[in-house]
């Protein structure tokens, strides 16, 4: 999933995925067909009651009702309440749901498809070092995951759990944040959105080492943006405009998500005023430096969080001093 992912993400480079997911929703013609048979699936298994264990014979399938040979217990990624030995299907039934959740109890499968996007995550964050656009692929995988999942925050939360806890990664960062590696700045979008997520108390339980991570990777990514006057910040403009869009996608994934977005409504705007402070006292000449910024910036995130973030377009001091 997390390849696939990462392939449509950088065949349509540059332009917003969330804006472009809207744009071709309808254009999705091709997913109405599994979408009948998934809810058709449904519909079987509402309308006949759950098998009870002892009279059902393990080796039929309780949804086409067939002895195939291939019926394999339902995968659980938290255990049902109760008997879910009448949780299984056969081969055909599997690959016509389609989905990441059980159809019986909904609950979500430790199918492919999660543990692959971690690992997948986990790869990209490996195979990225010092390369700016990888990373950025990052950032659109966690889009999609999101996309994907929109209506399932509690999908969401049990996966950035996961991912936080991971101890792969966990001794990647812990390694970056020694070596002084800047690719987690080119990823802070993920960082930001795990952080206030734990922040909010979104991952439920997380590991206190886990959580202490996230909070130092996200100081170690605000530090060469705030250095202030006597350590004047001369990153390339590029860095600054991207940066913002880190943070606006974070907040936009969280947005849509229906999750918790104080904590980055605060640091869009934190990450706002310090690229226009940034702006104001650059030795590099204003109009370069405007134009390398809006590069990297999509106007359509910007519209987006004129409101919610700033109140209004003339409020958004962003806007103002790159678009004005
Ligand atoms: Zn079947
Ligand atoms: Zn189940």
């Amino acid at each position: 999933m997390a390849e696939e992912a990462k392939k449509k993400a950088q065949t349509a480079a540059g332009q917003p995925v969330l804006i472009r997911k809207a744009n071709t929703a309808a254009a999705a013609g091709a997913a109405s067909t599994s979408a009948a048979t998934t809810s058709a699936i449904s519909a079987c298994i509402s309308a006949i009651c759950q098998p009870s264990a002892e009279d059902a014979d393990p080796r039929v399938c309780p949804i086409c009702f067939e002895m195939t040979g291939d019926v394999t217990p339902v995968k659980h990624l938290d255990p049902p309440v109760g008997d879910a030995s009448s949780h299984r299907m056969c081969r055909a039934c599997r690959q016509a749901w389609g989905q990441s959740i059980c159809p019986f109890c909904k609950e979500v499968t430790t199918a492919a498809e999660l543990v692959g996007f971690i690992q997948g995550f986990i790869r990209t964050v490996s195979s990225s070092t010092h390369d700016a656009n990888a990373s950025a692929a990052v950032l659109e995988t966690i889009q999609l995951f999101e996309m994907e999942h929109e209506g399932q925050p509690s999908v969401i939360r049990r996966v950035y759990k996961m991912i936080a806890e991971d101890a792969e990664l966990g001794a990647q960062i812990d390694a970056a944040l020694k070596a002084q590696h800047e690719w987690p700045r080119d990823m802070a979008g993920v960082f930001w959105r795990l952080d206030c997520a734990a922040e909010a108390g979104e991952l439920k339980g997380l590991e206190p080492t886990a959580r202490m991570r996230l909070q130092s990777v996200v100081a170690a990514i605000w530090r060469p943006f705030e250095r202030g006057a006597r350590e004047p910040n001369e990153l390339d403009p590029h860095y600054h405009g991207a940066l913002y869009t880190q943070a606006l996608v974070a907040w936009l994934c969280a947005w849509r998500s229906g999750m918790a977005t104080d904590g980055l409504v605060a640091v869009v705007q934190r990450c706002g005023r310090n690229l226009v402070e940034w702006k104001r006292t650059t030795k590099m000449h204003k109009d370069s430096c405007t134009g390398r910024v809006r590069e990297r910036l999509h106007t359509e995130y910007l519209q987006l969080s004129h409101e919610p973030i700033w109140g209004s377009r003339d409020a958004d001091p962003v806007w103002q001093a790159f678009y004005k």
